[in-house]
């Protein structure tokens, strides 16, 4: 099998699997513990956070660990149903399901919410200004696409809410960002961005499955989960401290690496747009994650073209695979870029690793050719 399919989720690294077994098996009191046990694996905890907080350059005490991004999003999307002052949220209309499925959510509580459109993958500033009112608390716009890869001007996206901030009596808007295809892949800085939270989850980038985190700064927002104290109230539930240590192998390997793996998945982004030029490309040529290619059939559903792929051995995604109806959900995603229903239909994702190969890139083309020739 060549697996195309690494933005639905990729495969455990072996220090990552490593780190995640010794922690465990070290570690085994519960960090809420007084004792000798608990106080060690508090400690392990806290260390741990101080080294991720290192790498990607915020404050320890600004990280959250969660079961992964849908857990970190949903904390904060949610934090805005406890309000009673209902008001306006804006969200871009490619966000992932779990920030886009807060749109109803929040409609049905009374809120007002305003989907932003990305033509070709990208929210307009000025889109966000016109947007923008007096009634607004939550801005949300991810990093890295998940369907095509865009990746947002999120620091510029910023700056246009600040400047109304200021121009309003400085009334804060809380700006969330969905950074969980851009961690290890893209260089990114949270600080100088300026985004109040940001979402990210550790299976994306070769660590474990149900470990992520909640990058947060704003002290007003309030916990999905009643329970203990842990995570500073803000995500209650014994910590996942193998997968947390993991996560942290898997961020130090991606960063230390990051600007060779760049190339060289750039490089093979490259030879497949290249090869495939007899298909529509609907990621777009710049400010695009090399890490996602998506393109269209002319005649051919995903599913369909996505099942022969599968027949010849290659595992490719019919847009997000990350959840049961993630097609018509990437639909939306693709129609509010714009593209046509039919260039939305037929799309498929090929999603890269560091771990793919000119053997795998050239097979693939191949294979795509072939199939494009007995199905023109
Ligand atoms: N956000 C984006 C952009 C994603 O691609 C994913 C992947 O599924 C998620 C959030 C959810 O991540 P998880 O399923 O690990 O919670």
């Amino acid at each position: 099998i060549r697996y195309f399919d690494n933005a639905a989720t990729t495969s455990i690294s072996a220090a990552a699997l490593d780190a995640y077994t010794k922690a465990v098996e070290h570690y085994r009191g519960n960090p809420s513990s007084l004792h000798q046990e608990g106080r060690e694996a508090k400690a392990f905890l806290q260390q741990t956070r101080e080294d991720i907080a290192g790498l990607l350059g915020v404050d320890a005490a600004a990280l959250t660990f969660t079961s992964g991004a849908t857990e970190a999003n949903a904390i904060i999307l949610s934090s805005l149903i406890w309000k009673e002052r209902k008001g306006q949220v804006i969200l871009s209309g490619i966000e992932h399901p779990s920030v886009s499925e807060y749109s109803r959510l929040l409609k049905q509580l009374g809120w007002k919410v305003t989907v932003l459109p990305a033509p070709r993958g990208f929210v307009q500033k000025e889109d966000l200004q016109r947007a923008l009112s007096s009634e607004t608390r939550m801005v949300s716009i991810m990093l890295v696409n998940n369907v095509t890869g865009s990746i947002q001007d999120v620091g510029g996206l910023v700056e246009v809410v600040r400047t109304f901030e200021a121009g309003h009596n400085n009334r804060k808007i809380h700006f969330h960002t969905d950074a969980t295809q851009a961690l290890g892949k893209i260089r990114f800085d949270l600080k100088s961005m300026g985004v109040d939270s940001a979402a990210f989850s550790a299976h994306k980038l070769h660590g474990p499955r149900g470990v992520g985190m909640l990058y947060n700064t704003n002290a007003g927002i309030e916990s999905l989960s009643r329970g203990g104290a842990q995570e500073q109230g803000l995500r209650p539930g014994t910590e996942n401290l193998g997968g947390i240590a993991a996560m942290h192998q898997a961020i130090k390997e991606a960063f230390s690496n990051l600007e060779e793996n760049f190339e060289q998945v750039s490089s093979l982004n490259r030879y497949l747009r290249d090869r495939l030029t007899f298909l529509p490309v609907l990621s777009p040529p710049e400010n695009c994650s090399p890490y996602i290619l998506t393109l269209s059939h002319p005649t051919l559903p995903s599913e369909v073209f996505t099942r022969l792929l599968f027949d010849q051995g290659f595992c490719v995604s019919s847009g997000s695979a990350c959840s049961n109806n993630a097609k018509q959900k990437s639909q939306g995603v693709l129609s509010a870029m714009a593209f046509s229903p039919q260039l939305a239909k037929n799309s498929i994702r090929i999603s890269l690793s560091k771990d793919t190969t000119e053997h795998d890139a050239e097979a693939l083309a191949l294979t795509i050719t072939h199939l494009n020739l007995e199905h023109a």
